[in-house]
């Protein structure tokens, strides 16, 4: 006797929920239920939904922030923002709890990474030659390195703080007060503003 079981269907969407960050087997079958229980508008409003994020959604040409059809993304394209500050970070999502700090009103740039040769992340594989050619456009410009706190973090602005040395611009970094080894989103808006503010020159 083969025991009863949903039809081959909600199997194959319980696998590709599955597949997805932070949904175990139980979430999985949650959302599928949920979805079925809704009817079809639901289901074609995400699947809408993913299908154009997805299609449509890149990275900003110039700062390497998430923008749509390769446009600029807000910042780049917001000229009431100041240019002579450069907010350096790891990944995109890292500009957003900055902005949601509120005090920064300059641009930013996107490493695309952390310098991590045990992970095989070379300098030439993040976005470093853009950055020199953003700070040589913006002569005067302070680049603020808002970077993590763990080893790979420390390496990265050193590096960088070396291959800036020979640029017009001033060099600092966010002031101590971030969880040590973790990235910019898990620390709370107050502690990002202060550690902002506080900002201690490197170079
Ligand atoms: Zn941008």
């Amino acid at each position: 006797m083969k025991a009863q079981d949903y039809p081959p269907e909600v199997l194959e969407l319980l696998a590709s929920l599955k597949r997805m960050p932070g949904v175990g087997s139980k979430g999985a079958e949650r959302l599928a239920l949920w979805f079925l229980q809704q009817g079809r508008n639901e289901a074609q409003r995400l699947a809408a939904a993913l299908s154009t994020a997805v299609s449509t959604v890149g990275y900003c040409p110039c700062c390497g922030f998430f923008s749509t059809e390769g446009k600029l993304c807000t910042a780049c394209s917001d000229t009431t923002r100041d240019s002579s500050l450069l907010c350096l970070v790891e990944q995109p999502t890292d500009v957003l709890p900055i902005e949601r700090c509120g005090i920064f009103r300059g641009l930013y740039h996107c490493l695309g990474g952390k310098i991590s040769p045990l992970d095989g992340v070379m300098p030439e594989d993040l976005s470093v030659e853009k950055l020199l050619e953003r700070v040589r456009a913006l002569p005067g410009c302070e680049v603020i390195l808002a970077l993590s706190s763990d080893v790979e973090g420390e390496a990265t602005a050193l590096y960088l703080a070396e291959q800036l040395s020979p640029l017009p611009c001033k060099v600092s970094r966010l002031a101590q007060g971030l969880p040590a080894g973790a990235g910019l989103g898990h620390a709370d808006p107050i502690t990002l503003m202060r550690a902002l503010q506080g900002r201690s020159g490197l170079l």
